[in-house]
């Protein structure tokens, strides 16, 4: 049996692996990262090290990762970017063979632009091409015999990075005839609606059945702790056929930050978002899926990042000729766009000495803050109860 672990940068992920990693030992775990290319830098460095400490190494991380800046350059740094962390891929794989590094090989502004839909809180392309898909395309390209047939019938071998991209160019045919099928399903009336539902299901089948047959042989982890069984729930039905645990709900039941204290035991230095009083290491805290709360602690103690986001999203708005924004506001009971730069000016004409009590209050008690000063917020569209994350691996 292969014990997979889907190692995210989150602190989760790693106490996972350790656990998965002291019941089952390392020879058949699997760390596997599905790098979104638009992480904090310092993920990078606790990936590496996180990941040798699981496998009992001692490796300090020496790749330089560059910075980016808000800008006319932008696109071209994000270029160098993603080139740098390719060869750092590359040089890891060989340092590290348990972990998988997968690079799907666009960020998740990319891929806004190619699906031509901005991520908000309930819809989210960035994790679902970037993670799910590219991750069980992965799955079948590496572990499923029918799935690499079918890649290798097409001239690609499987020990290729294309291997997965054929993988999922083929999940993605048999969605969209699904789809299709499905669509016409619903304007019909009976009984060609049940014939059409179920020749739907007939295309469905050889991949399911391909998944089912190896399903025993492999094991999945999710970081996913006591708190976030709603997740767990639902990325159970999402990876069916195969089997998800989520060491993290059994006990000893740990708060996060018992979790950063295990890492500080292990001489690992905690992550530069956590110690930034971020609730997610994903996507450099700058996660569509967020709520204002975290995006007013990037405004804060992140600016130059929030800038960055605030230019990418107009440059998205342009690109596509749209209004959609990340975030939304929510007052009168209706559902207006708000910006990045209107959240952004929102809260700088809210008053310094309010900020300050709100910064406080959050650093002393993370995200309980003065309840009039969130009700003054409100009262302006930045809602700091909204505390929505990413829960990237469950699906929406
Ligand atoms: S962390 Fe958020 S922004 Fe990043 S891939 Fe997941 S849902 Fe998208």
């Amino acid at each position: 049996m292969k014990h997979v672990v889907m190692f995210s940068g989150g602190i989760g992920s790693w106490v996972t692996a350790k656990r998965v990693a002291e019941k089952y030992g390392t020879s058949d775990l699997i760390l596997v990262f599905a790098d979104t290319l638009t992480e904090d830098p310092d993920l990078y460095r606790f990936i590496v090290e996180g990941a040798a400490n699981v496998f009992g190494m001692d490796i300090k991380f020496d790749f330089s990762i560059p910075n980016l800046v808000s800008g006319t350059e932008l696109d071209a740094q994000r270029g160098h970017r993603k080139v740098a962390i390719r060869d750092m891929q590359v040089e890891v794989a060989k340092r590290i063979p348990g972990l998988t590094w997968l690079i799907e090989g666009r960020d998740i502004w990319d891929v806004f632009q190619d699906v031509k839909f901005l991520g908000n809180s309930s819809i989210d392309p960035c994790s679902l091409v970037l993670k799910r898909r590219f991750l069980r395309a992965w799955i079948r390209a590496s572990f499923v015999p029918a799935i690499q047939d079918m890649i290798q019938k097409r001239g690609v071998t499987l020990s290729s990075q294309d291997a997965i991209h054929e993988a999922v160019k083929i999940g993605i045919a048999v969605d969209n005839k699904v789809k299709n099928i499905i669509k016409k399903a619903n304007r019909s009336k009976s009984p060609e609606k049940e014939r059409l539902l179920a020749e739907a299901e007939q295309i469905k089948l050889p991949i399911l059945e391909a998944e089912r047959s190896v399903a025993d042989e492999l094991r999945f982890y999710i970081g996913y702790d006591w708190t976030e069984t709603a997740r767990w729930d639902k990325a159970k039905r999402y990876w069916e056929p195969f089997q998800v645990d989520c060491p993290l709900v059994d006990p000893p039941l740990l708060h996060k930050s018992e979790m950063l204290g295990e890492l500080r035991k292990h001489g690992i230095a905690i992550p530069n978002l956590y110690l930034l009083n971020m609730p997610h290491n994903n996507c450099g805290a700058k996660c569509v899926k967020a709520g204002h709360a975290q995006w007013y602690r990037v405004l804060e103690v992140a600016r130059d990042e929030y800038a960055i986001a605030e230019q990418l999203e107009q440059e998205w708005q342009h690109h596509c000729n749209s209004s959609n924004t990340i975030l939304k506001d929510r007052r009168g009971g209706s559902t207006k766009p708000l910006s990045l730069m209107e959240f952004r000016q929102r809260w700088e004409e809210f008053p310094d000495a309010k900020k300050q009590s709100i910064q406080a209050a959050w650093v002393k008690n993370f995200g309980v803050l003065p309840e009039e000063l969130t009700a003054e917020l409100q009262s302006l569209g930045i809602d700091l109860d909204d505390t929505s994350g990413c829960g990237c691996f469950s699906g929406v």
